[in-house]
């Protein structure tokens, strides 16, 4: 059959997508959308009846697996004869128990998101043929999913057009190396694959001309963008910001989560000359005291992140330094924890994410001594969320009354809108006219 007539399948179909977990996975799911719109779909909200249901799933805790599985046996109570289709992390996760599962009929697997219309019609294909028992009885044949250790390719997925109007968030990476002890992420994405940095500039050029002016790369591990090109670590991606740099339209330019290590004397030198970069910046931290991280498996010290915050605040005026946390990780002693509080006390970031440790199938952390009890990962979350509080306010306290640029994206009703400053505090501002899209210099006020 030619593609022309196989694509006929999905047309007039009505299809709704759901997205759950990171950045990385939002792209792909418009990647997935544009695609299937192409196809002939006609792309539905999640709370209505669908003909087919795309499920986008998380694996990165225990939480994020069960709202998944959720999601799965929701909608396809919402619709027992729609197609409920699980794809990605979770599916990579625990491929087995998902084929079992009575709500799921098609089962994708991480880089097979790009195939998603002609996995769709071949599915269509063969439900006209089959009947439903049958179907049920024979799930192995409607998953597609690969042993992502074994991946090599960076997967090719794009967007037209963003999810939000003023800011886009660019995949330029894929798949992690890392292995800290707690995380599933490179069992369920596989090794470091970069994109090619013709394909990210050719799409950000793209959404400029859309009116898109805020765009912020994303990966599974950022820091490792080009090293699979054999190129030193920070090299690529200061090229890639460097090109990007050139695309007109486009103000503004953040950055992921990244690795403390990427961040040295050469890497900062250099990308303070790049202009739109926002003066904001993701470290990923996880614990201040160095006995923990190296139970995580993570490859720095607290005094080289310090340095590396300091590297920062030495090139910018005030960046907003935001970090994550996990609290209760096993064997983390009182007196750990204690060092962790005195380190990010000093360290005086703006933004910490907490997260409470959560033992993940299938991890080296998973068979690790000495659990902390849930009371206890609670009292310490709980003391890291006081902490992050009285220092984000501290933080913004420094731009009262100071002037600030704001990139209105949305409007909130009786000539109010609301925006981000480059350093990422949210603003809202009163304007006659509609300012939608629009950078405005206005004064800061809490
Ligand atoms: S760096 Fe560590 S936490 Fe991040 S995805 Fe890789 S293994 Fe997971």
């Amino acid at each position: 059959m030619s593609e022309r007539q196989q694509e006929s399948r999905l047309k007039e179909k009505r299809i709704a997508t759901l997205t759950l977990g990171c950045k990385v996975n939002q792209y792909e799911t418009d990647g997935m959308r544009e695609l299937l719109e192409q196809a002939g779909g006609v792309l539905v909200d999640i709370q209505e009846t669908a003909d087919i249901y795309i499920v986008n799933t998380c694996s990165v805790t225990n939480m994020a697996e069960r709202k998944s599985r959720q999601m799965l046996h929701r909608l396809k109570k919402q619709n027992p004869e729609g197609i409920v289709a699980a794809v990605g992390c979770y599916v990579q996760s625990v491929p087995d128990e998902v084929l079992k599962d009575l709500a799921v009929d098609l089962v994708i697997g991480n880089n097979c998101k790009k195939n998603i219309v002609s996995i769709l019609e071949a599915y269509l294909k063969q439900r006209q043929a089959e009947e439903a028992q049958e179907r049920r009885n024979n799930k192995q044949s409607n998953a597609l999913w690969l042993p992502m250790d074994t991946v090599t390719d960076y997967e090719d997925l794009e967007i037209t057009h963003p999810s939000e109007h003023t800011r886009a968030y660019i995949k330029i990476q894929d798949g992690c190396n890392q292995f800290c002890s707690y995380c599933i992420i490179p069992y369920v994405r596989g090794r470091i694959r970069s994109r090619q940095p013709e394909d990210i500039f050719k799409e950000v050029q793209n959404l400029a001309a859309q009116g898109c002016k805020e765009i912020v790369l994303t990966g599974i591990h950022l820091s490792s963008y080009g090293k699979d090109f054999q190129m030193e670590e920070g090299i690529a991606l200061l090229d890639v910001i460097r090109s990007l740099q050139e695309v007109e339209g486009i103000c503004r330019i953040r950055l992921g989560s990244l690795e403390p290590r990427i961040i040295t004397e050469d890497f900062v030198g250099e990308l303070r000359k790049y202009k739109k970069v926002c003066p904001h910046f993701h470290l990923s931290l996880q614990s201040a005291c160095n006995a923990t991280l190296k139970r995580m498996n993570r490859k720095y010290t607290i005094e080289q992140y310090m340095e590396s915050c300091k590297l920062l605040r030495s090139a910018y005026d005030r960046p907003a330094l935001t970090t994550d946390v996990i609290v209760g990780f096993p064997g983390e002693t009182e007196e750990e924890f204690s060092t962790t509080v005195r380190n990010l006390k000093a360290l005086n970031l703006y933004e910490i994410h907490v997260f409470k440790y959560s033992r993940r199938r299938g991890t080296k952390a998973e068979t690790m001594p000495d659990p902390v009890s849930e009371a206890e990962k609670t009292k310490r979350s709980d003391c890291l969320l006081a902490l992050t509080a009285e220092q984000k306010a501290a933080y913004e306290r420094q731009f009262q009354g100071k002037a600030v640029q704001v990139l209105v994206e949305e409007k909130l009703g009786d000539g109010l809108y609301t925006g981000h400053t480059e350093r990422y505090i949210r603003v809202k501002l009163k304007s006659e006219q509609d300012v939608r899209n629009q950078m405005i210099e206005t004064i800061f006020e809490i």
